[in-house]
């Protein structure tokens, strides 16, 4: 019933904000976020702002894929107010933890109900693993205001007495995805069907199909595979040759040996596009975020276009 009401009254809060009083938020309480992987993670943070405590599960190297939690992840699920993660299979770990009546957490958020989907591409990958859906959905920043935007309404409903600052909040960020959305938009623009190349895992999905470029990778989705085939390597370099492109992209997670391989070759630069996935212990105590990463990527793409 406490649900319901606190659920009725983020609808009412804009009518009657000063007449409403706090109901399950003690003064000065921090809101208990937790998340997943590192994108939600700062979504969560950039929306929450001072009104929650954000904490990122996955430690830096992680992935959400194959993810094992810990007795004490399980805990800090089950405690929090709301927990973040993908859903739709992205992250089956989180299934049982939150299907089960002892650890489930007060909300849940399941990222992937919030965005259009696109198909997997790891139809030839047989590990157990396979999924429907391509996960790396927040590599689309249309996509991170759409989350955002959902994080915001989560929260005015769990936090109801506070909806006017996570409304502000949200607003300011999503104008700040905005901006930076346009800035790849203007990029990308007269670069339509451009192929960028990965000598590398492929998380792009749902950036090129933002911005209409195509891809040529190393390795079909977020596949597990790292060794790649005589057969690939010589087809990278023959295509870089052929069209002559002048970078070949790597991931954060990446070896980076099959890239230096394909530029020793050809004579490419070799550059990062982050995915975002995940960042170093460093670049997470340095408060490095989302846009800070999407930033720099965009300055890889104009090198690479
Ligand atoms: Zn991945």
């Amino acid at each position: 019933m406490k649900k319901l009401f606190s659920l009725l009254m983020c609808g009412i809060l804009m009518l009657c904000f000063t007449s409403c009083t706090p109901e399950n938020n003690t003064e000065n309480e921090k809101i208990q976020i937790v998340t997943t992987i590192f994108p939600l993670y700062d979504f969560a943070r950039q929306v929450g702002g001072e009104r929650a405590q954000v904490t990122l599960l996955l430690p830096s190297g992680a992935e959400a894929h194959s993810y094992e939690p810990s007795p004490q992840d399980v805990i800090k699920i089950k405690e929090s107010d709301l927990f973040i993660h993908l859903g739709m299979d992205a992250d089956p770990w989180t299934d049982a933890i939150i299907r089960s009546k002892d650890t489930k957490p007060k909300n849940v958020l399941s990222a992937m109900e919030y965005v259009e989907l696109l198909g997997d591409e790891h139809s030839h990958d047989h590990s157990s693993q396979m999924a429907l859906y391509d996960q790396h959905i927040w590599t689309s920043i249309e996509n991170a205001e759409e989350i955002a935007e959902a994080i915001k309404d989560a929260l005015c409903r769990i936090d109801a007495p506070n909806a006017q600052y996570y409304e502000k909040r949200a607003e300011g960020y999503g104008d700040k995805l905005s901006l930076l959305d346009e800035k790849f938009e203007n990029l990308t623009e007269n670069h339509q069907g451009s192929t960028i190349v990965f000598a590398d895992r492929f998380a792009f999905r749902y950036f090129t199909e933002e911005y209409k470029l195509n891809h040529f990778a190393a390795f079909p989705g977020c596949s597990s595979e790292s060794e790649p085939s005589a057969r690939t390597v010589s087809q990278l370099i023959d295509m870089v040759k052929k069209e002559k492109i002048p970078v070949v992209f790597y991931t954060e997670t990446s070896n980076q040996k099959l890239a230096d391989t394909v530029c020793e070759e050809t004579g490419a630069q070799k550059l990062l596009l982050h995915s975002c996935h995940t960042v170093t212990k460093e670049q997470l105590e340095g408060g490095i975020t989302y846009t800070d990463l999407m930033e720099s990527n965009y300055e890889a793409l104009k090198k690479a276009l």
